[in-house]
Formats: C-alpha cells, structure tokens, sequence
C-alpha cells in the first residue's frame, strides 16, 4: 500500500444530479451526483476485488489508517466550512466533528490486529479462534453529523479488514463525497467508496447480495426496512436508531452550576443528536426555577448562520426537519403547553427555529413521547423520584439518559435504574472511543464503539486440531 495522489470527487453531470441546500439561505449551491440503484453491482463488485488486498497485511492496515487520519486534519478547514455550508452547524462544531473523524481513524488504527485466542475446556484437543473479516459491508448514515458518524463506522469496518460502500444522506452528500477524496490518498483504491444519490438507492445497497454487513444510523422506521432490505441477503446488521433521553434532576441539583451544561446538552446542534437531552424531568419545588435558566439561555443564545464566527446556534438541517419540529410544537402548545422561550420559525431566510422551552406539557404529547430531534425541549415537574424514573423509562426508545445532583452516589444509584444503553451524571451524551455504544429497545440493534464495534465487523473462525501425542494414540489403537 503506497500514499497516491488524493482522486478527486467522481465526475459531476452528464450523469443525473440533485441539488444541494444551504440551510442557512433555504437556496440551493450546489449539486452532487444522483447515483442509479444498478451502479452499485459494478461498486460492490470493486470493493470484493479490493478485499483479498485489504484483508491481508494488518500493519499495512494501521499505517493506512493513521495516514488517513492525517489527511483528514489536514483537510480539516475545507472539510469544516462545507460541511456548515450543507449541515448548518456553526463552523466550531465542524472542526470538532472533522478532529472526532480523526480520531476515531487513529484509535482504531491501533486495533487492525484482533488477538487469536486459544480455548481449553479440558479435552484433548487445541482450538484457536482466529478473527475473519467479513468482506464488501455498507455504511448508511444521516445528516446530523455526517462525517463523524461515518468515521464510526468505517474505521472499525476497515481496521477489521473488509472494504466499505458508504452513502450519506441526500440532504448532506458533499462533505462526504469531499472526506472520500481526502481519504484516497491514504486508502488503496475501492477500499471506501462514496455513493450518493436519492432513494431507493440506499434501499437497494441494504439488500445487494454482494454486501455481509449494513451498519445504518437514522431513524427507527427506516431503520426497520433497513432491517428487511438486509434480511434479503442475510446480512448482519447494525441499527443506531433514534433516541428520547430524559435528564432527571433531583432535589440537591444546583440549578446555576448545571444549567449551562443542560442547556448544551439538550440544544447543541439545534437539538439534532440522536442524544439529546430531549425531556427534563425536574422535581416541582425547583420547577420554576429550572424552566427559567433554560428560557434565559434559549432567549440569549447567539443564532445565524454557521459560518458566522459568532454563532452558536444555527438553522434546522432541512426542510423537512423543519416541518416535523414545527408541527410537534404546535401540537405540545394546541394542547396546553406554554412556550417559555421560542415556540416558532424565525421570520427570516433559512430554517431558523427559535430555541423553545415548554413548560405545562402534557405527558402525553408527541414531544414528550416522541423524537422532536431538534431545538425544542420540554421541562416536566416530578413528585416522587419513582414517578420520574418511570417517566423517564416509559418511552419505546432507550439511547441514552442522565441524572443531575451533588450527592454522586445518590444520582448514581438513580443513573442505574434507567433503561437504556448508556446513563450519564452530571452531564449528558459524552463518549468514550473506547466505550461500547448501543440502544436498547427501539434505540438500536447491535454494539459500535471501541473493541465491541471492531468484533462487529469480525467473524470468529474456529480451529480445531488434535494435540500431537493424541493423533499417534489414535493412529496406535
Ligand atoms: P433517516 O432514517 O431518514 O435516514 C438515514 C439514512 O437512511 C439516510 O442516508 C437516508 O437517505 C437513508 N434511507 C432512507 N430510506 C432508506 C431505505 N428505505 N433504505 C435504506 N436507506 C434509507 O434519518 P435522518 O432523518 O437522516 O436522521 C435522523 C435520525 O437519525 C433521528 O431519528 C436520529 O435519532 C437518528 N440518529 C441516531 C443515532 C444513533 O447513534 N443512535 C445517531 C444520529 C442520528
């Protein structure tokens, strides 16, 4: 594997096209390929061919891996201040999601070289597992942090061995395409191949026969026919679906020392991380208190557009994501709910929403009970800490969750009570490398993260053979 010159993005038209918006303008600037479904029997059929290479050297694996991670920081403010242009984010989460892209290539860069372990369960025979890659496997993944949740899938999937088709969403395909450029110069050709193009294009690659894995970030129902699409060809399967993480704070939580930390945790990316804090439950005597600090932050938080260096919030990522916020805050306040901040679309160009507090909620809203996945948060007293846990618990998702006090025992004893993949105190949605990721419930199948994300992309191969002096009793009697 040697360092190439980086291949530029594949040709623009003659071949179809779709247009790309800015979310901060709501005006298209610019246009990326518009894939047919049948192109991918040629890309999967390259990215068999490229495995038998790929697959064989470990430490050639490694280096290509840390070389890529290079090239991304390298590439970091062209990679930025495109992927605000598409995404809307203000340009410093960019950078931090193009440093996490990085990062993720070097941890796992560390990781090409699964241990072969042997097994003894006392009869008179060696048996060794030893790791196998899985082969031509597909990455499918949303608009909200596009390149950092690819990276999380493809730099397990490569330091595992197997090649990657990956196909980002319609709404965000550019900083993407621009990632496969930059990663070229590092990666042998046909190892990672972007596709991008509108359904049923990612419908079609679930299912190609040619592909042993689909690892699919986005919502729960289309995560479902991600699920169907693949049972087609039986390919294994990873869904990091949607989540509805409730933050529960207790009786000794000091509002003014955590707000700030809250506030971010339930609006960074204008609320569109699939680990939002997206509930509050807070215990009634601090109620008022708390739906005042947020409203306060919401009221004053700098909003425009990404590339203004002084914003910290920017536009809703779409059209259509747009509508679903506005809609499910129409139906919160239709039915009772007050908007203590925010509560509509910003009168102006773009998709701006203003950055919404409810209060007065009713339980049962789609906004309490559903994936408002954006700036909109409702805050809900609790009586009973059994009632808030149940609360908290009572949703078909379970992504991630939180408790916030000053007693850490306390809060953790609560944190251990909430069903769902990760539980955090005192803060919300913050990742280890090295730590397993998964949903339970509606939130997901299947674990990504660290070493238990690697052996997702592995298969055990088991070998068994006679110990020696064994073999020449046998050939004796
Ligand atoms: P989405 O489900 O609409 O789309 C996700 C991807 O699937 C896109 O690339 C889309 O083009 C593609 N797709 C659409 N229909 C398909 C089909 N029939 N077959 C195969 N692929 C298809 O999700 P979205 O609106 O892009 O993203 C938001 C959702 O993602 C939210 O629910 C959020 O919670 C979830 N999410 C989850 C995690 C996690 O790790 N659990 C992380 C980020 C986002």
């Amino acid at each position: 594997m040697s360092a190439r010159s980086p291949r530029p993005p594949s040709p623009r038209p003659p071949a179809p096209s779709f247009a790309v918006l800015d979310p901060a303008t709501g005006e298209v600037f610019d246009e990326a390929p518009d894939q047919r479904p049948d192109e991918l029997d040629g890309v999967v059929g390259r990215a068999h061919r490229a495995w038998a290479g790929w697959r064989a050297d470990p430490g050639a694996r490694s280096a290509a891996l840390c070389a890529a991670a290079d090239a991304v920081e390298a590439a970091g403010d062209g990679l930025a201040r495109l992927l605000t242009r598409e995404q809307g984010k203000p340009l410093a989460e960019s950078h931090a999601e193009i440093a996490r892209t990085a990062a993720r290539l070097r941890y796992f860069a560390g990781l090409t070289d699964p241990r072969t372990r042997p097994i003894s369960d006392g009869r008179p025979v060696s048996s060794e597992v030893r790791w196998r890659s899985l082969g031509p496997v597909a990455a499918i993944v949303p608009w909200n942090f596009p390149l950092q949740l690819a990276a999380a899938k493809f730099a397990p999937a490569l330091a595992a061995g197997n090649t990657m088709v990956l196909k980002p969403s319609p709404f965000t395909p550019l900083a993407t395409r621009l990632l496969g450029s930059v990663l070229s110069v590092a990666l042998p050709e046909d190892v990672l191949t972007v596709v991008t193009g509108r359904e049923p294009l990612g419908a079609r690659l679930a299912s190609h026969p040619g592909i042993r894995h689909v690892t699919f970030t986005g919502s729960v129902p289309t995560g479902r026919a991600v699920a169907a699409s693949a049972a087609t060809s039986l390919a294994r399967v990873t869904l990091e679906l949607g989540g509805n993480d409730a933050a529960v704070l207790l009786e000794d939580v000091e509002v003014d020392r955590i707000a700030d930390r809250l506030f971010w945790a339930a609006f960074r990316n204008c609320g569109q991380v699939c680990m939002a804090v997206k509930r509050v439950y807070v215990p009634a005597r601090l109620h008022a208190d708390v739906v005042e600090a947020l409203a306060h932050r919401a009221r004053t938080v700098p909003l425009g557009p990404g590339l203004d260096p002084d914003t910290r919030l920017g536009p809703v990522s779409n059209a259509p994501q747009l509508a679903r916020v506005e809609d499910v805050t129409r139906q919160a306040l239709a039915g009772g709910a007050r908007a203590a901040a925010g509560g509509r679309r910003l009168e102006r160009p773009g998709y701006f929403f203003a950055p919404t507090v409810l209060t007065d909620v009713p339980p049962d809203s789609p906004v309490v009970t559903g994936e408002q996945f954006g700036p909109v948060l409702p805050v809900l007293p609790y009586r009973s800490l059994d009632e808030a846990v149940d609360a908290a618990n009572s949703t078909g998702f379970g992504l991630g969750g939180s408790v916030w006090g000053t007693d850490l025992d306390r809060a953790e004893a609560v944190a251990d009570r909430l069903e769902c993949g990760t539980a955090w105190i005192n803060h919300h949605a913050e990742l280890s490398l090295a730590q397993p990721f998964a949903g339970i419930k509606d939130s997901g199948v299947g674990v990504a993260g660290g070493p238990w994300g690697l052996y997702g992309n592995l298969r055990p191969f088991v070998v068994h053979r006679p110990r020696e002096h064994q073999l020449d009793q046998e050939v004796r009697r």
